[in-house]
C-alpha cells in the first residue's frame, strides 16, 4: 500500500489544491493532506480552521486524511510511514524552490521521494494569495474556491480590517 503526503499552507484551499489532491489519490492508495502549522508566512486562517475546511470538503473520501503538522516534513513522513510527498508545480518560479526542498528532504531521509504534478491549465495562475487579494477588494472568487468557503473568506478579511 502506498501512502503519500500532500503538504501545504492551504490558506485557504483552492480548486488548484483540490485538483492536485484528486489526482494524487489516483497514484497513492492513501493520501494525508498535511497542513503546515509552522509556516513563516502570516496566515489568514488558523490551523484548526484550515484543517476543518479541508476535512469538510474531503469528508466523502475514505482514502484521504487531513492533519496538521509542525517541525520537519520528513519526520512527519517517517511517523506516518509515507513513501512519497506530492507537490504541485504551477510555473518555473515554483520549480527552483521545490527542487531545493525535495533534494534537502531526500538528503535527510533517503526513503522519501517527492513527486511533482503539473498544474491543470485552468488553475495555472491560481494561488491562495490571489484569492485573498481579489476577495479583499470584494471581487468574485467563485472561480477559485469551493462555494462552501467563500463567505468564510470574506468574513475573515472583514474581521481583519476591523
Ligand atoms: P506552500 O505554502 O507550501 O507553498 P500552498 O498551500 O501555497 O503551500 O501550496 C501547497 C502545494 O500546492 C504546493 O506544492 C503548491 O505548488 C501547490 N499548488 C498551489 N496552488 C496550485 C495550483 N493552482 N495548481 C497546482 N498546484 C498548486
Amino acid at each position: 500500500m502506498t501512502r503519500a503526503i500532500y503538504p501545504g499552507s492551504f490558506d485557504p484551499v483552492t480548486f488548484g489544491h483540490l485538483d492536485i489532491i484528486e489526482r494524487s489519490t489516483k497514484i497513492a492508495d492513501e493520501l494525508i493532506v498535511a497542513v503546515l502549522t509552522n509556516s513563516a508566512k502570516k496566515s489568514l486562517f488558523s490551523i484548526d480552521e484550515r484543517v476543518k475546511m479541508l476535512s469538510d470538503l474531503l469528508s466523502g473520501h475514505d482514502n484521504i486524511r487531513v492533519e496538521s503538522f509542525g517541525g520537519l516534513l520528513v519526520d512527519f513522513a517517517k511517523e506516518n510511514d509515507a513513501s512519497f510527498i506530492v507537490r504541485g508545480l504551477r510555473a518555473v518560479t515554483d520549480f527552483e524552490y521545490e527542487l531545493q526542498i525535495s533534494q534537502m528532504n531526500r538528503t535527510i531521509y533517503s526513503e522519501i521521494d517527492t513527486i511533482f504534478l503539473t498544474t491543470s491549465l485552468e488553475y495555472a495562475y491560481l494561488s491562495s494569495s490571489i484569492v485573498k487579494e481579489v476577495a479583499s477588494y470584494g471581487g468574485d472568487i467563485s472561480h477559485f474556491v469551493p462555494e462552501s468557503i467563500i463567505d468564510m473568506i470574506y468574513d475573515k478579511l472583514r474581521k481583519q480590517r476591523i
